[in-house]
């Protein structure tokens, strides 16, 4: 009990510890209220751990010696932004929790000019007066899917909702059992056509849709056939289902649009460049369906956006329903989405420039010479602290897109005793630059695929930060 109250009187005041020389340098950055606040939660934070027991003289005198840095440090912590840049090295192209597609930097560039000065966002510049944002997308959709028109709206999930609510209110909409899938823990199929005033009429099984079961269905109140992407999943095994083609036949017999939900905007045939064959939206056009849904930062690799493309007359009256102005998208998303379609004019450029489609076409040779110079540099740093090797790996697509998908890669092994890998791991995510890893069998796996060549420095500076944190038992 003494000893307890001698270590409450060493702790210092509030007061003095503003009146301390890197204090009021530190007041100079940082708002009063944010260090006072820090000084306080420094204070208690010692005085709990005197109160446990969990505090000896000479240790509380060398915390208060360095109270400044630990004040520094938590003020510093609380007036960062919260959201912000992270290395993602777990080999997941299309990272939906990591922010899905990156932007190509030319592209970002325009969209800031854009967003620091005035626009022509709603102005037609030819007419002198309103015009629309959709127009500054149309032209550029038409030209590389050869769809009438298009319109955006703020993700797939909300242009499924505009789609279904504008063609089919109160009416019924057939969809196959086998495509009532949830996607991404929140976009259910079911639950997005409750939502839109839809009603749902499912046909078929899990496992097998016929053609007969969509005419069956078809009646005085079918108001249009859904195709659903399984984005996510796949059947295997004894399934069926009715093409697209098919489909498009039934609703052409019977008068009814056909709307097709292909979730990833995959505008290059993907499978020229090894991987699996992904539907693309010209497919789907080209087939006749009349509304096509995809998303704009899945395998597109734009914005996070909802493009609907297809036929004038429903897109038009899409325009007109109330709905379209609650998700509408804002000029960064309009900007980018366009500098994005841009590149896809020519599609080498495409594969080259917008950072998804060139992670995920990008060679082995060429990920097993980012591995040896990620490699070289990390032992120049840290000689033999972690023992390391490239090895041959999985990456894979993400976002709900290619499911089954997983692409040859190579990573860094890192291997660790002590401190223990999950340490390491856990400490690696608390750095002012993140480094988001995989932990496969007690060994540490960074992906080069999602490695960009900028964060190399961050990833060594990162691991030495970590391993001397954690030697000094730092927290
Ligand atoms: C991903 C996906 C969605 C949801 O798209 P968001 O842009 O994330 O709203 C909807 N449908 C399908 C088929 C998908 O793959």
């Amino acid at each position: 009990m003494d000893n307890k109250a001698k270590l409450f009187s060493c702790l210092p005041k509030v007061d003095d510890l503003l009146a301390q020389e890197n204090i009021i340098m530190l007041l100079e950055s940082i708002p009063r209220g944010i260090v006072v606040e820090s000084i306080r939660e420094v204070i208690d934070d010692l005085r709990r751990r005197i109160i446990a027991n969990r505090m000896q003289v000479d240790e509380l005198t060398s915390k208060i010696e360095q109270i400044d840095v630990l004040v520094t440090r938590r003020s510093q912590d609380k007036i960062r932004l919260k959201l912000r840049r992270v290395i993602n090295a777990t080999g997941t192209v299309l990272h939906t929790n990591l922010g899905r597609a990156l932007i190509s930097k030319k592209v970002m560039e325009h969209a800031i000019e854009v967003g620091t000065h005035y626009s022509n966002l709603e102005y037609d510049l030819e007419a002198g007066k309103r015009g629309s944002r959709y127009s500054h997308i149309e032209e550029i959709v038409a030209r590389i899917t050869g769809a009438e028109a298009a319109l955006v709206v703020n993700n797939n999930a909300a242009a499924v909702m505009l789609v279904l609510s504008t063609m089919a209110e109160d009416k019924e909409v057939v969809v196959s059992r086998g495509e009532l899938v949830e996607i991404g823990g929140s976009f259910r199929v079911p639950d997005v056509m409750e939502q839109s005033g839809a009603k749902l009429v499912d046909v078929g099984t899990t496992n097998k849709t016929h053609p007969h079961d969509y005419i069956k269905a078809i009646g005085d109140d079918t108001a249009a056939l859904l195709k659903v992407h399984t984005s996510n999943y796949r059947i295997l095994g004894f399934t069926e289902e009715v093409s697209l083609e098919e489909l498009v036949r039934i609703g052409r017999e019977n008068s009814v649009p056909v709307i097709e939900d292909i979730g990833s905007g995959v505008l290059i045939d993907m499978e020229k460049y090894g991987l699996e064959h992904e539907p693309t939206v010209q497919e789907s056009l080209n087939a006749g369906v009349d509304i096509v849904t995809f998303s704009g930062d899945k395998l597109l690799g734009g914005p996070q956006a909802g493009i609907i493309v297809g036929k004038k007359e429903y897109i038009e009256s899409m325009k007109k329903n109330p709905l379209t102005r609650a998700i509408r998208v804002d000029k960064f998303i309009i900007s980018i989405l366009e500098g994005t379609l841009n590149l896809y004019l020519d599609q080498v450029k495409a594969i080259q420039e917008i950072p998804t489609l060139r992670m995920l076409t990008i060679s082995l040779e060429v990920l097993q010479s980012k591995a040896e110079q990620l490699q070289t540099m990390i032992k120049a740093k840290l000689g033999n602290q972690l023992s390391l090797s490239i090895k041959n790996e999985m990456s894979q697509v993400g976002g709900g897109s290619l499911p089954l998908t997983e692409i040859p890669t190579k990573a860094l092994q890192i291997e660790t005793e002590t401190p223990s890998i999950s340490a390491l791991e856990r400490r690696l995510r608390y750095l002012e630059r993140p480094i988001i890893t995989r932990i496969y069998k007690e060994k540490m796996v960074m992906d080069l695929r999602t490695i960009q060549e900028d964060d190399y420095e961050d990833i060594v500076n990162g691991l030495v930060i970590a391993l001397n944190d954690l030697k000094n038992n730092d927290n």
